[in-house]
């Protein structure tokens, strides 16, 4: 014989009633049935409601309603395709079961309490009539069926509303009766009866633990769950879209995976199958043909160390701490009977080994039962302050790896802890099972989605998401959005998903959390209505459960700049060509650093300097490799990099500064460059970057004009005078050409002072050669000497800036992988 269950969501409607059936007189065929049925969807958690309300004096007449409504559209549905359904009887049965439920709940509103055992009574109601709507299916399709009642046969022990089912006089029951080998046995799932058989229930989704019972009792050959899904995934599949289907895991990995959350199988399902040997097989109703996953004995020759993930919400920490607890002798034993004697049941334990404090988690619903347990089993020692006052914490989760052969693996834990602490996750306590089969972080209840998508990421997804916010669409913007574009199908292949879901420009601001199609970003902006802000964007965030955000600045505003460090707390990664932070006071430069280190985001600014060239970095690397920058010299601008080079070819200054412009290596006002603030901002980065700590004010600026020249009025005035520098210039050339140099606009470092002028430089000097707007950087470092590190190319353009945002942006991951 086989026991097949199926679960609410495979009942809900006439149509899902009929695929049960046809699965079942399929099976039958082959060999013989016997079905364990839960009620249809919503109709426990509306009798559950009932029960509340009649309980606060509330009329549960529409929910009553709404129930009756259920069955009677079912019972309809199911008339329609098979003539023969007794529909009157079955109609007349749910109205007399909802009549004498209203009855209950009449009694139920008078006490303004519901007991227990009507309470059981009441919500086993649902299971009751899905058993009686599929006899009557059956027979009207031929088939012979006999009802189980779970009450006569079933021993439950315990609670009224959790009770365990004793298997070894349940099985002598089955024994006693014998069995019809020619019929389809059906069995209401949630339900058994206590020694005066009385109705008990098996607590919150508990049909899956009666077919395991049922399956033990009759020695099944195989116990099927039939479901909404393909089989158990190695996570909630509602989650974590990719997650994967096992197709074989051992009993003790499925008791772990469901224990802690994985709400495909009850907990206490596998205890029965795993002592009878009992195969079993999770199917999707809706996918009949579908392989399924099989728990067994043992688990399948895959080598994953980690099995599964599962996450279980709705939990409370309690933390009892104080002098009183080092060294008293039976203190934890005291304080865990004292808790379940309350029958409160404790998820999980972590004791700090200082032994001054333990602290466990339960389910929120028990918290008041515990305190006040706690409460009266030491009250003498919080009197006497031996014990502090409870530290109680609602709203957790725990998060738990479940894999047999973790037992053997290594770094799986600072695996865990790094994915947590990769998506911005505080873990508030840590706990392995002694099997070492799990491992468990309680979190905050709320980044739950996070923490399961950051470790499946980690673990088991070879595909890493990127979700890109810009601000700032002018030319960089719009470059890095083009070449994003085109790159993306590149990087789908690869496994890396970059999704731009946010854009925005000074005036308004898209988002879409499924990313925005970049043929047509410009319409979606035009479109959008409402303004940037962080606010804005860390909810879609938070809402959308996005675990590496980035925010991409391309402007060169100072206000976005003022806001990284907010971003940066918020969990995003920065990642920006706009140098206004890293110039901005020495107390936000260390407090970005300070941030993005606590968070463990990253904030890269490789662009700050020579655009796409490898500046920052290199420079990152020789410092931490313990190289000292002795001195610098640099051609830091593209445009004054163009304008000095057609100096030495003869060309005069104001012709040269007039090409520039309109060819657009200029600012749209040339001053900008030439006042040299752009190239004193950039070498005040390296001059950090190299550990000296200075501000833009110690900068020594010496514009690219002559000293005397009026530099004021509008673009076109000032256009006009350039011609009065152009006999300074001249002289300056030829000057420096009787003594085989040339003029460059250079940013030094020299001493410890920083020094932004127009120099000399000879042919021996690697500046010598640079101009049509190529930038050249030479460190001269203590390794790198007398011969400099030289780092030399174009350092300026929207396309080689936007990718070297590009490049920043893709070393926000850190992909590891397991292999
Ligand atoms: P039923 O009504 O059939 O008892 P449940 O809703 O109780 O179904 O359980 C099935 C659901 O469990 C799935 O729809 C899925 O969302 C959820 N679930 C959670 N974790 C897992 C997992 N690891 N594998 C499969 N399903 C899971
Ligand atoms: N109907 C019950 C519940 O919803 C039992 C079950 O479906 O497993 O909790
Ligand atoms: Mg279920």
């Amino acid at each position: 014989m086989r026991v097949l269950k199926f679960g609410g969501t495979s009942l809900a409607n006439a149509e899902r009633f009929q695929t049960v059936a046809d699965i079942v007189v399929n099976n039958q065929r082959q060999s013989q049935v016997a079905l364990v049925l839960s009620a249809p969807a919503k109709v426990t958690n509306h009798l559950v409601a009932v029960v509340e309300q009649a309980s606060r004096g509330l009329d549960p007449a529409p929910v009553l309603a709404e129930i009756e409504q259920i069955f009677h559209a079912i019972i309809d549905g199911l008339k329609q395709r098979f003539e023969r359904l007794d529909d009157e009887g079955l109609k007349g049965q749910v109205d007399r079961e909802l009549g004498q439920l209203t009855r209950l709940l009449q009694g139920v509103s008078l006490l303004q309490q519901c007991p227990d055992n009507i309470q059981a009574r009441i919500l086993s109601r649902g299971e009751a009539l899905s058993i009686a709507t599929m006899a009557e299916l059956l027979k009207a399709r031929g088939e012979q069926v006999e009802v189980i009642s779970p009450q006569a046969m079933l021993l439950g022990e315990g609670s009224f509303l959790e009770a365990h089912v004793n298997i070894e006089v349940s099985r002598q029951r089955f024994r006693d009766q014998g069995l019809r080998p020619d019929c389809v046995y059906l069995m209401p799932g949630f339900t058994a009866g206590n020694e005066k058989g009385e109705t008990v229930i098996l607590g919150r989704n508990g049909s899956d633990y009666s077919a395991a019972v049922l399956a033990a009792c009759v020695d099944a050959e195989c116990c099927e769950i039939w479901t909404d899904v393909d089989g158990v995934y190695n996570c909630d599949p509602r989650l974590v879209p990719d997650a994967k289907l096992l197709k074989q895991l051992s009993y003790k990995e499925a008791m772990e995976l469901s224990y802690f959350g994985a709400k495909v199988l009850h907990p206490k399902t596998i205890a029965p199958i795993a002592q009878f040997h009992i195969p079993c097989l999770i199917k999707n109703t809706g996918n009949p043909q579908g392989e399924g996953s099989l728990i067994g004995p043992e688990c399948s020759d895959d080598d994953l160390q980690v099995k599964g993930i599962s996450d279980l919400a709705g939990m409370t920490m309690i933390n009892i701490s104080g002098p009183g607890m080092k060294g008293m002798v039976g203190m934890a034993g005291r304080l865990f009977s004292c808790v379940s004697r309350a029958g409160v049941s404790i998820v999980l334990i972590t004791q700090s080994s200082s032994e001054y404090s333990v602290s466990f988690c339960i389910h929120s619903y028990d918290k008041h039962k515990a305190q006040r347990a706690i409460a009266d089993e030491f009250a003498l020692e919080f009197k006497n302050n031996l014990l502090e006052p409870l530290d109680v914490i609602d709203d957790l989760a725990i998060i738990s790896l479940v894999g047999d052969r973790m037992r053997t693996a290594k770094g799986v834990s600072a695996r865990f802890f790094n994915s947590l602490a990769e998506a911005s996750i505080n873990i508030v306590a840590i706990a392995q099972g002694s099997s070492e089969r799990s491992i468990s972080a309680v979190i905050r209840k709320e980044k739950t989605t996070e923490a399961i998508r950051a470790c499946h990421q980690n673990f088991f997804s070879s595909r890493q998401f990127i979700d890109v916010f810009l601000v700032g669409c002018g030319g960089v913007g719009a470059a890095l959005l083009e070449q994003i574009r085109r790159q993306q199908p590149v990087l789908e292949a690869q496994d890396i998903g970059i999704r731009v879901v946010g854009i925005a420009n000074s005036r308004k601001m898209a988002l879409d959390r499924h990313g925005i199609n970049l043929n047509e970003w410009r319409d979606r902006l035009e479109q959008a209505h409402e303004a940037f802000s962080l606010e804005r964007v860390a909810r879609l965030v938070e809402d959308s459960h996005l675990i590496n955000p980035v925010l991409v600045d391309c402007t060169s505003n100072e206000q976005i700049a003022d806001q990284y460090a907010d971003f940066l707390a918020a969990g995003f990664h920065v990642v920006t060509p706009n140098k206004k932070a890293n110039t901005a006071s020495l107390d936000y430069y260390r407090e970005l650093r300070r941030t993005a280190r606590a968070t463990r985001r990253k904030f890269l600014y490789e662009t700050n300097v020579g655009a796409g060239l490898p500046v920052i970095e290199n420079l990152q690397n020789l410092i931490r490799a313990g190289d000292q920058l002795k001195a610098f010299g640099g051609i830091l601008s593209g445009s004054l990099s163009y304008i000095f080079g057609k100096l030495d070819e003869g060309m005069s200054f104001a012709d040269a500064t007039r090409i520039a412009r309109e060819n657009g290596f200029t600012e749209p006002d040339p001053r900008d460059d030439l006042n040299g603030m752009d190239v004193a901002r950039k070498l005040l980065i390296l001059a950090r970057e190299a550990g000296m700590e200075l501000s833009l004010d110690d900068i020594e600026v010496e514009m690219a004009l002559p000293p005397e020249f009026d530099a004021s009025g509008d673009i076109d005035s000032f256009m006009a005078r350039l011609p009065e520098a152009d006999a300074w210039f001249e002289a300056r050339v030829a000057e420096a050409a009787a003594e085989g140099k040339v003029l460059r606009y250079v940013g030094a470092i020299e001493n410890g002072h920083c020094k932004v002028a127009i120099k000399a430089v000879d042919g021996d000097d690697p500046l010598f050669k640079v101009k049509d707007g190529e930038n050249a950087l030479a460190f001269y470092t203590q390794y790198y000497q007398p011969i400099p590190l030289v780092l030399r190319g174009y350092g300026a353009g929207a396309d080689v800036t936007a990718a070297g945002v590009f490049a920043d942006l893709l070393r926000t991951h850190n992909w590891k992988q397991e292999i």
